[in-house]
């Protein structure tokens, strides 16, 4: 039986996606298809692509085509990882910005790990110019394939291959263990520890980031028009921590109460006044609907 298709990798699998930025080359869109359905994976996703749906994609395909009629084209990057627990940018060059960084190996292992409960998306560059600072910047981790220095870019679909490669490699090995109880169980498996909540999704963490700015403004603790690298930092440091939805709840709820702090300074109200305001308000909208 195809490892796709054993019951308890096949969440894994359906959990996992490649996301191409900005594909120029339509050759490239097919061979990557052709590539991923060599290693069991199905699902993907093209960020603005030049040229799509195309008769050269279609052909790099090969036996593959089924993959590139499923796909899903979005506008931005933001988009295609708005619902996922992992995502992880494959790079060409490391240095742009420190961030996490992990090898395909270790890449194998996280996604293993994790998209038993998180959506996963594995995140490839444009053949040009790869991926911009603001793209890596909504990547949990960054992965390098450690080529020669003399040339270490490697070709759009071979970097898919390589990782994905990778990612089987990883899933057969956890196949042919027999831990029944690991196996089956739905839980992710975070740095060894059995998780209990899902990870925040891309469009949680985008929602928390755009009100810790705002209520880091209204502090006046951050200067719009002298941002210098601040959210840049904020992003690394929560990325780096990976909240669960519990925990992005949580800060979201704290947030919410700074807001209203500085309602009750604004308008010198007290906290009872402004509970029985928010309380009537609730029961407007609860009967208009
Ligand atoms: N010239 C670009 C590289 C583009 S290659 C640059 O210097 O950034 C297209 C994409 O393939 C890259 O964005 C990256 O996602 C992937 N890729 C190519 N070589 C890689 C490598 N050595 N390690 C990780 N990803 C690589």
């Amino acid at each position: 039986m195809p490892l796709s298709e054993q019951s308890n990798s096949h969440s894994a699998f359906n959990h996992i996606r490649i996301v191409l930025v900005n594909t120029s080359h339509p050759g490239n869109i097919g061979a990557t298809a052709r590539a991923m359905k060599n290693m069991g994976l199905s699902k993907l996703t093209l960020v603005d692509p030049e040229q799509f749906p195309s008769p050269v994609a279609t052909g790099r395909a090969v036996a593959a085509v089924d993959i590139l009629e499923r796909a899903e084209v979005v506008p931005t990057l933001e988009d295609a990882v708005r619902d996922c627990g992992l995502v992880i940018g494959a790079s060409a060059r490391v240095r742009r910005i420190p961030w996490p960084l992990l090898t395909p190996m270790e890449t194998a292992v996280k996604v293993a790990d994790e998209s038993r409960l998180n959506q996963v998306a594995l995140v490839f560059g444009r053949e040009d110019s790869g991926l911009t600072n603001e793209e890596l910047q909504l990547c949990h981790f960054h992965v390098h394939i450690a080529a020669d220095e003399q040339y270490s870019s490697l070709n759009l679909a071979a970097a898919v291959m390589v990782i994905s490669y990778e990612v089987r490699m990883e899933l057969l090995r956890r196949a042919a263990q027999t831990a029944p109880a690991r196996v089956v169980d739905a839980q992710a498996i975070v740095d060894g520890v059995d998780w209990d909540v899902p990870k925040a999704t891309g469009q949680q963490l985008e929602n928390f980031y755009t009100h810790l700015e705002q209520v880091m403004v209204d502090l006046n603790f951050h200067d719009p028009d002298n941002p210098r690298l601040l959210m840049m930092r904020m992003r690394r440091l929560f990325g780096r921590i990976r909240p669960d939805q519990m925990e992005i709840s949580i800060l979201r709820g704290l947030l919410s109460h700074v807001d209203m702090l500085k309602e009750r300074a604004d308008r010198g109200i007290s906290v009872d006044q402004q509970r029985q305001e928010k309380r009537a308000a609730k029961k407007d909208t609860d009967t208009a609907e």
